[in-house]
C-alpha cells in the first residue's frame, strides 16, 4: 500500500495525534455497525429505535435483552489489526489521544492504554435511577434486573440518542482536537453528533485530517487524506511505513 510521503513524514515528526475511532472498526472483529442490517431475532427493529430513552421507557425488557444479546457478542469478540495498530501509535507517538464512539471496550482489550469513550461502555450497567454502577446482576431472570439500592431498573452504562455525552470525556476529546497536529477519522460515518465535529474542529485549529473508511462519508471532501478500506488493512500498512527503519 502506497502512502503519500507528506502524510509519512508528518506522522514520524508528530507530537501530538489523536484518533477518533467509530463501529466500522470493531466490524473485522465480527461486530456490527449500525449501519448494516441487524440479524437474527432483531432483524425487525431499527438499532436507532432501541437504543433510546423512549424505547427503555415504553419496554425496558425488550431494549435491556437487547443490549445483553450485544454484550454476549463483544464478550466473544476479539481486537482486530485496527485495535492493534492503535495500540502501537500510543507507543510510538509522544502524546497520542484515542477517542472512541464504541461501546464494546475492544481498545481496552487490546491494550490501548488511555481511551475516551465518548458513548460508555456496554460492558458496564448502572441504575436507571439512581446511577448506582453494578458489577453482577441476574442475567437469567424473566424481568429487567433491579438496583440493589433503589429498585430502579437496571440499563447499560451507554449513551443513548437524545442523551448529553459525559461531560469531561467530550471536554477532553475536544481539546485533544485543538491541540493534535494530525487528527485520525477511522471507521465512522461521521454522521452522529458531536463526535462528528471533533474532525473539522481539528481541521480549523490547524490539524492535518486524516480519514480511514470503508466509504466516502461527509468528512471526505474535507480530509486533507482520505483512504477507502478497511480499517484493519489500510492503519497497520500506514503504522509500518511510518515507524519502521529507514
Ligand atoms: P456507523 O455505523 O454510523 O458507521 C460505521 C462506518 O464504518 C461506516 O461509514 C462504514 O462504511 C465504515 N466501515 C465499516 N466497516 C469498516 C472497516 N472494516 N474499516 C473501516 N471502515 C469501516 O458507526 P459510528 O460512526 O460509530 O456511529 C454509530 C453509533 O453506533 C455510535 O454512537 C456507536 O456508539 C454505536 N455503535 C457502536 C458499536 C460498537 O461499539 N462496536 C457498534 C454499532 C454501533
Ligand atoms: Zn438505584
Amino acid at each position: 500500500m502506497e502512502f503519500p510521503a507528506a502524510l509519512v513524514n508528518a506522522l514520524r515528526q508528530a507530537q501530538r495525534v489523536s484518533a477518533l475511532t467509530g463501529a466500522g472498526v470493531s466490524q473485522e472483529s465480527g461486530l456490527r455497525t449500525f449501519r448494516d442490517a441487524q440479524d437474527g431475532l432483531w432483524a425487525q427493529f431499527r438499532p436507532e429505535d432501541l437504543a433510546t430513552p423512549q424505547a427503555f421507557q415504553r419496554n425496558p425488557k425488550l431494549v435491556w435483552d437487547w443490549y445483553a444479546w450485544r454484550r454476549a457478542k463483544v464478550r466473544e469478540a476479539k481486537p482486530n489489526a485496527a485495535h492493534l495498530s492503535l495500540v502501537e501509535l500510543a507507543r510510538l507517538v509522544p502524546h497520542f489521544i484515542l477517542i472512541t464512539q464504541n461501546v464494546d471496550g475492544l481498545h481496552q482489550a487490546a491494550g490501548s492504554p488511555r481511551v475516551i469513550e465518548l458513548h460508555g461502555n456496554i460492558r458496564r450497567v448502572r441504575c436507571s435511577v439512581c446511577g448506582k454502577p453494578h458489577s453482577e446482576w441476574d442475567e437469567s431472570e424473566a424481568e429487567v434486573p433491579r438496583c440493589n439500592t433503589c429498585g430502579g431498573l437496571l440499563r447499560p452504562d451507554v449513551v443513548w440518542f437524545g442523551e448529553s455525552l459525559p461531560a469531561s470525556e467530550l471536554d477532553t476529546a475536544f481539546e485533544a482536537a485543538r491541540n493534535s497536529q494530525i487528527f485520525f477519522s477511522i471507521g465512522t460515518s461521521g454522521v452522529v453528533q458531536p463526535a462528528a465535529s471533533l474532525a473539522y474542529y481539528a481541521k480549523q485549529n490547524g490539524a492535518l485530517v486524516v480519514e480511514i473508511n470503508a466509504e466516502p462519508t461527509p468528512l471526505t471532501p474535507s480530509a486533507d487524506f482520505s483512504f477507502q478500506g478497511k480499517a484493519g488493512e489500510v492503519l497497520p500498512a500506514l503504522v509500518k511505513v511510518t515507524f519502521s527503519k529507514q
